[in-house]
Formats: C-alpha cells, structure tokens, sequence
C-alpha cells in the first residue's frame, strides 16, 4: 500500500458534491485536481461547482426545511448524530488516511482529530437530553410565559483547509442537533475528509436536502452562500481578511453570522515557571500541525531572567524536530499545506530580518532532497523581536516562533493586549495569585494556565475582537443554532379599553 496514494476503495469516495440526496458533478463539468502537500502529487479530482451549483443546494435545504426536516422531533435528531458518530468511529482509519494525505500532517495528530470529532457528534446527541421550555416569571397578572429553542433554519457553512473535518464538524454537528439543514463548502483545497462524512451523513440516514455539501472556490460557491437570501445563517471558519467579506455579503438579509477567524496568540513565561515543562509547551504551541492553528502560540513572551536560558532550551530541542512524511511514524512535522502558503510564510522571513528580528534557527525550506518537492518549511526561531513587528502582530499560520523579552507584569499584559486579535494566550506561573490577576486581565477568548493548546468539545471557543463573532462549542455552540422564541399567553383576557371608547 502507497500511504500517499488513494487506495483504490477509496475512489469510491467520489469527488461529487451532494445536493437534494445526490451525488452531482457540477453543472459545468469543471473540477479541481487535490494535491498531496507532500510531494504535491494529485491524489483525487473533484466537482468543481460555481453560484448555480450552491443555488441548488440552498434550494434543497430550504425545501427540506420547510417541509418535515424542520419539525424532526428531538428523539429523531438524537439518534441521527448517535448513529453518524458511530460510523465516524468505524471509518476512524480511513478518515484519518484522507485527512494526512490531503493536509500532509502527521497520521496520529489526524486520529486525534477524528476522535475528537467523533465526541463531537456524541455531545451534541447527548446535549439535546437536556433540551426543555423556559419558563419565565412573568410580571403579567394571570398569564404564562414560556421560552422555546428552535432551528435558525438554512445554515451555510465554510470551514478552511488547516483542521478540515474538524472544523466542519464544530458547525454540522451542532446545526444538526438543533434541527437546521445545512450547505456545507469545505476549502477547495482540502474538501476529501468532508466528503466523505457526508457520505457517512448519507448512511446514517439524514432524509434527502438536509446535508448537501457544495465544493468549489470561495469567491463564488462561499461567496452565494454568504450573500442568498435564503440562508439564514452563515457561519465561518478562516482569516479575518475573508471574516469581513462575509459580514458585509450576510448584511442583504441580515442573516446570523458565526465568524472562527484568526489570531495571533501570546504565550507568556513568567520567571517563576516551571521551565521544562514551560519549554516542552512552547513546542507544542507551535508546531503541531506545522504552525497551521488558529490557536498557535507563535509568540513567545519570556522573562528577562529566563531569555537566554529558554532560547537555548527551545533552539536544542527544534534542531532535533523530525520534518517529513506525515505517514511516517518517526515525523514529527509535516509540511505547510500548498505552494502558495509556503511562499507566504518564507516572505515572513524576510520582513521580519528587515524589521530588525535576529533568525537563531531555520528560515529556509530543507535541503534533504526526499522534501523538495513538498511544501516543508524548517522550524524556525526569531528573537529580540518587539511589539511592533510585522512578523509579531500578524498570523504567519507557519512553523515560525518570535520571542519577545519582558519585565514587569504590568508590561507584558499591556504588549499581549496590543493585538487586534483575541483567539487565545496562555501563561506559565507558579503564582496563584498572579493566576487570578492576569487570567483576568488577558482580552482573549480562551486563556490557559500552565497549559497550551487544550481544547475540548464541553467548553466553548471563539475570539474577542477582530477574532470573531459567537463561540462554536459546548452548550453556547448549539444556542449559535437555535432561534429563542417566547410565547406569551395571556389566562384571562380583558379588555384594555384605550381607543375608540
Ligand atoms: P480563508 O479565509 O482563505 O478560507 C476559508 C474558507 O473561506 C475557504 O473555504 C474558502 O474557500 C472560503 N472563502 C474564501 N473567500 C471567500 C469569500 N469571499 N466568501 C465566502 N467564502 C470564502 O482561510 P484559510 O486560509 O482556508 O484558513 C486559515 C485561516 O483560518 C487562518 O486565518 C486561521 O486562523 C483561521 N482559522 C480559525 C479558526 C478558529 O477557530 N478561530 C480555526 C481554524 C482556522
């Protein structure tokens, strides 16, 4: 077996986009070769679809929710996602196959993620137990007042090519539970895994028009979705730049928009850390799939007394990170996910030597021969870097760490605020005092504590600032889904008698 070929069952998997319970190829026949970022090799073709195609899918899940979708009782929506989280489990290798080929990170950081996206499914099934009406107080003599969630109704849904199937299953997963129907765009470059879950949708039995997935490029089939009046709401995974394409195109129907955007995210090492473990994070904050995280913590903040030590720790250990083949159990990093993104994070390199930073380690491609033709980066590490810095306010989404040298408390919580972003941060200290102060004064969205990185599917996640807007995950992830409407009902009407007595 090739690890970076498709297998030939996995062909099956075909290429289509799925719209009103069938797989289609676009209407005008066009498709997209999908590379591997390995070697850049074309591992499948797919549709390629354009606005008609998306039209058709909103059109499908419009009808599906207007007509018996949209009052699928709970029971029904329950057992739906338990049966699809089932079969997400049972394909568990091939999924995490697909996603590995078609991203080039490494097979065991795909497991993790399709195991995560199999709790995902779970949770929000298990969620929908706790569903019940709200009853308020009402301050209305001889009345009742009562709140009921219900689905927003046609959701699209576009998520970006860093976490694919991950990031899809953060909106389907909740949409579903809430009893939405859903057009789905998946990045044109990384649609494979998403493809094949809806084909797992398909199986698991969701009625036809409820899951369509479109495939294509994002100035038109995400463009439609974000600018048809008939969707309801738009939720979004990707840059800022895109984030506010979105918000302007949702404005015609003043449809709800969910928007997962990026950040630049500081990790701070206070002197009272505990350094190994400290050293050991600050690794994991950035290169786990190659930098590519939303979340990384590619800007370290260390204490004056601690820099020289903490970049020397940090420079032994990234000299040892094994760059290769993501299906190779001894690679540690895999490669950046195209051309066009490894050209951008090398142009980071650049600005940032102009901008004064000083490059201890790495800031080229590797010089093995077997990586040539893929798109791998070297771990590479900048220090003396300054607020200021291109290279330190901006989301290089790459293998590249910049080090800052701080003072004082005070300082390093002002400099870490000074970011139009607010995704995440984190700190090391053994203070617990200095734990609840600076916890509190951090302006992001999710703040570790001796930590970095950890997600998980129960507590919420999304950005202050430029971001995002709302929070996927956990119990506010669903709400993101669910209208509230309040029925109020009056026991014993009377008349007011104001006008025309
Ligand atoms: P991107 O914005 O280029 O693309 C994301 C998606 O939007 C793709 O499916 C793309 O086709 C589509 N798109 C592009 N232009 C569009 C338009 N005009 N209208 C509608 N859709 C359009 O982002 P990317 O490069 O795929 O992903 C990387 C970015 O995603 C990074 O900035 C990263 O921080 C962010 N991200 C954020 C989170 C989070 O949870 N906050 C998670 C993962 C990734």
């Amino acid at each position: 077996m090739n690890p970076n070929k498709i297998e030939k069952g996995e062909e099956m998997i075909e290429k289509k986009m799925h719209i009103n319970g069938k797989w289609v190829e676009s209407l005008s026949g066009e498709t997209r070769g999908i590379l591997n970022p390995f070697d850049a090799s074309e591992i499948a073709t797919v549709s390629e679809g354009n606005r008609e195609d998306t039209k058709l899918a909103i059109k499908a899940a419009r009808d599906a929710f207007n007509g018996e979708w949209g009052k699928v009782a709970r029971n029904e929506r329950k057992a739906l996602l338990v049966k699809l989280a089932q079969l997400i489990k049972r394909d568990k290798e091939e999924l995490s196959r697909l996603e590995s080929l078609n991203t080039g990170k490494t097979l065991e950081e795909s497991r993790w993620d399709m195991d995560d996206i199999h709790n995902i499914f779970n949770y929000y099934a298990n969620l929908l137990d706790k569903e019940h009406s709200e009853v308020v107080d009402s301050p209305v003599d001889n009345s009742s007042s009562v709140l009921e969630r219900e689905p927003v109704g046609v959701c699209g849904q576009i998520s970006p090519w860093n976490y694919p199937l991950l990031q899809a299953s953060w909106k389907m997963a909740p949409a579903l539970a809430a009893g939405c129907s859903i057009v789905m765009k998946p990045s044109e470059i990384t649609p494979l895994t998403t493809i094949k879950v809806t084909e797992l949708a398909e199986e698991a039995g969701y009625p036809k028009g409820v899951v369509n997935l479109v495939l294509g490029p994002g100035h038109s089939v995400g463009a439609e979705l974000a600018e048809n009046h008939d969707v309801d709401l738009i939720s979004f995974t990707g840059g800022s730049f895109t984030g506010r394409k979105i918000m302007t195109a949702a404005s015609g129907n003043i449809k709800k928009v969910a928007l997962e955007l990026g950040g630049k995210n500081p990790h701070i090492i206070f002197e009272d850390a505990n350094f190994d473990v400290a050293v050991d994070y600050a690794l994991n904050g950035v290169f786990f799939h190659a930098g590519q995280i939303c979340s990384a913590g590619a800007r370290l903040m260390v204490h004056a007394s601690l820099y020289d030590s903490f970049i020397e720790a940090l420079k032994v250990r990234m000299e040892k990170i094994k760059v290769g083949n993501g299906f190779d159990e001894k690679t540690e990093m895999g490669p950046v996910i195209s051309k066009e993104h490894l050209e951008k994070v090398e142009s980071y390199v650049e600005i940032a030597k102009k901008e004064g930073a000083k490059l201890v380690l790495g800031g080229e491609r590797p010089r093995e021969e077997g990586l040539k033709k893929g798109y791998f980066f070297m771990p590479t590490l900048f220090v003396d870097c300054t607020n200021d810095m291109r290279i330190v306010q901006e989301e290089v989404f790459g293998p590249i760490i910049t080090v800052e040298k701080f003072e004082t408390e005070e300082e390093v919580i002002q400099r870490a605020n000074d970011t139009v972003y607010g995704l995440s941060a984190g700190f090391w200290t053994e203070d617990p005092e200095r734990i609840k102060r600076v916890s509190r004064a951090l302006r992001f969205g999710t703040v570790w504590v001796n930590d970095f990185n950890t997600y998980f599917t129960e507590a919420p996640w999304g950005g202050y600032k430029q971001s995002g807007i709302g929070r996927e995950l956990g119990q506010l992830g669903l709400e993101e889904y669910q209208e509230v409407k309040h029925i109020f009902q009056n026991n014993k009407p009377e008349p007011f008698n104001w006008f025309g007595k």
